[in-house]
């Protein structure tokens, strides 16, 4: 054991940091008036940030739970680590060379960081063998997955060779005790000794915000591997299966910046969104999303939260909408919106790519629904909306999770848009939420009808082309979707784009719509039928009978004509409503005021808009 560190060491480390890099590391911070940060305390649970930091103090304090001290209390409380491996690791960040009392520079032999030691050292041995011949499965399993030699390096993926003492060989004679590798779980106890956990595999590192490698996630590549697919670092000091997101390091930045993250379900999936443009994705590793794991999030995003979003991408089979609602049951400890994407004909990011390249796994983020109608839909499921039953039936199973919004302006919108999915009276369905809400049974019927879960149940019922409402407005809607799926290609690309960005009337033609939208590429053979499978369900079969329709027309020169005559008539139905809005502004204000004035030239603006495109 070396000696303790010099004083004038410990002195000058802590001057050459600057602490709110360390904190910021972990916590979000912003500027908090001249000379102070603040973010939400990552040493307690809190909405709003009363967790202090004066860099130039060198100084933290929570005003909620009274933590407080300098950046050397702040790892040791946080990241558990001793004082003097508090000042190691700030030494090394720096490249300062420490002196310990007992005159010499002694290596670092203290706990946790040894096994942060081992951990990268194991890290680089695997990347390295990634290369070796023996890898060739691996390095097949990663390219017929899209992954190229770039891409594994970018994710630091790595090999686990077969045998059962490769790795444990290297790191014994880089100095590592049999003792650290079973501490960090790199090795597992035999009867003769200790020995490799991950052999024959493709290994993931999993890092910490800070990038710091905790564990591994590795995956099995041979058929006589009778080990379970995936294979994670076992608990240790340093990896909790609850707390640990792959890809945060990567993805810490943007998700800081844009207070939005993704959560997909696997490695490759990360990997896959990384390179396709998405780099706020994360997933958890081998255990699914939990509190802990919020908590993790929201000290990343900060207390912006509240105009941050989560999205979610599940499988829409019957797990990932058990996952949904698992989610959806936490989601409220977030200050976020949270919102679920499913992928088209249920493939995943990775497979996404893989079928489709990187603007369709871009278009499936963009076509993320709030996960309350994600939910809401899933209750609904199986009951039959054609049916004064059904519809009560689909109510009572509905009702419970509008009641549980908190948010005072959020719930009356749900209430509206539950009444429209469910073709219901507002106000019935207002009743029925408040009941909800009061915790009391639903009157009239001494039993609930259980609502239908999994894959058992009846099949969802369709929206369907001829169920629509007769109303001029969805009449538009519907008719220019159609147009815009069969002959989108030919309409005028500025016209198309402004016509699809407007909002929908109709929350099935508002599904369509926002696939539509999000197309990423008309000119391409087959884009309609690709942005009809990002349709979100249970609308994806009434997407699919707006591009097959017969749309009324002699020749398709006559076709892209009517069509590109609705997408006018969408956006001057969107200006006329704007005018209404104006007119009835200009009403309240006088005319002579700068208001007015203001009011009167948009008025005049929008004549001249209304004007193009009526002679267009
Ligand atoms: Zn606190």
């Amino acid at each position: 054991m070396p000696g303790r560190i010099l004083q004038a060491d410990v002195d000058e480390v802590k001057s050459r940091t600057n602490i709110a890099d360390i904190i910021g590391e972990r916590v979000a911070l912003k500027s908090a008036g001249v000379g102070a940060l603040k973010g939400l305390c990552p040493f307690h649970d809190e909405r709003s940030p009363s967790f202090n930091v004066r860099p130039q103090a060198g100084f933290y304090h929570c005003f909620g739970c009274g933590e407080s001290g300098d950046v050397y209390s702040f790892l040791r409380n946080l990241d558990h680590l001793s004082f003097t491996e508090a000042v190691e690791r700030l030494a090394a960040r720096i490249g300062y060379t420490l002196h310990y009392e007992d005159g010499a520079a002694a290596p670092e032999t203290s706990g946790r960081t040894r096994l942060y030691a081992a951990n990268a050292a194991a890290a680089e041995y695997f990347r390295g063998q990634l290369a070796s011949g023996e890898a060739d499965i691996a390095r097949r399993f990663l390219g017929e997955r899209g992954f190229d030699a770039g891409a594994a390096a970018h994710f630091g993926v790595g090999y686990a060779p077969k045998g059962w003492s490769n790795m444990l060989d290297a790191l014994t004679k880089q100095g590592f005790s049999a003792d650290e590798l079973t501490s960090a779980g790199l090795v597992s106890q035999g009867q003769r000794g200790v020995y490799d956990r991950f052999r024959g595999r493709v290994v993931w590192p999993i890092r910490d915000v800070t990038g710091q490698v905790l564990g591994f996630g590795a995956r099995r590549l041979f058929e006589d591997d009778n080990g379970p697919k995936y294979l994670n670092t076992p608990e240790t000091t340093l990896y909790k299966k609850a707390q640990v997101l792959y890809g945060l390091d990567l993805a810490k930045r943007e998700i800081a910046r844009g207070h939005r993250v993704v959560v997909v379900e696997g490695y490759t999936d990360v990997m896959a969104c990384h390179l396709a443009g998405v780099t706020t994705a994360i997933a958890t590793c081998g255990t699914a999303f939990g509190a802990d794991h919020i908590t993790v999030l929201r000290r990343v995003m900060g207390d912006d939260s509240a105009g941050g979003e989560v999205v979610f991408t599940f499988d829409p089979d019957a797990a990932g909408q058990k996952a949904a609602l698992r989610a959806f049951a936490d989601a409220k400890r977030f200050n976020a919106q949270t919102y679920v994407a499913v992928g088209p004909e249920g493939l995943d990011p990775c497979d996404l790519r893989l079928a489709r390249g990187d603007g369709a796994v871009r278009a499936l983020i963009d076509t993320k629904a709030p996960m309350v109608e994600f939910v809401l839909d899933q209750r609904i499921q199986g009951f039959d909306l054609a049916t004064v039953e059904g519809r009560v039936g689909a109510l009572r199973a509905a009702a419970p999770v509008v009641a549980e919004l908190r948010d005072p302006l959020l719930q009356p919108e749900y209430v509206r848009v539950l009444a429209r999915r469910l073709g219901m009276d507002t106000e019935d369905v207002r009743r029925e939420v408040e009941r909800a809400a009061r915790g009391e049974r639903p009157s009239g019927r001494t039993a609930d009808p259980a609502p239908p879960q999994g894959t058992d149940a009846a099949p969802a019922v369709r929206v369907t082309l001829a169920s629509l409402p007769r109303t001029a407005d969805v009449a538009l809607e519907r008719d220019s979707l159609m147009g815009v799926l069969q002959f989108g290609h030919r309409i005028e690309p500025g016209l198309r784009a402004r016509a699809m960005s407007l909002p929908f009337v109709h929350p099935a033609l508002e599904a369509v719509r926002v696939s539509v939208a999000a197309a990423p590429d008309f000119d391409r053979l087959g884009w309609a039928a690709e942005a009809v499978g990002t349709v979100r369900e249970p609308f994806r079969s009434l997407a699919a009978e707006l591009l097959t329709s017969d749309f009324p027309a002699q020749t398709d020169d006559v076709a892209v004509a009517s069509a590109s005559a609705l997408c006018r008539r969408l956006i001057l139905r969107t200006l006329d409503r704007d005018k209404a809005e104006l007119l009835g502004a200009i009403q309240r204000v006088p005319a002579d005021s700068e208001e007015g004035r203001g009011i009167r030239l948009r008025l005049r603006e929008l004549d001249l808009q209304r004007q193009t495109i009526a002679d267009a």
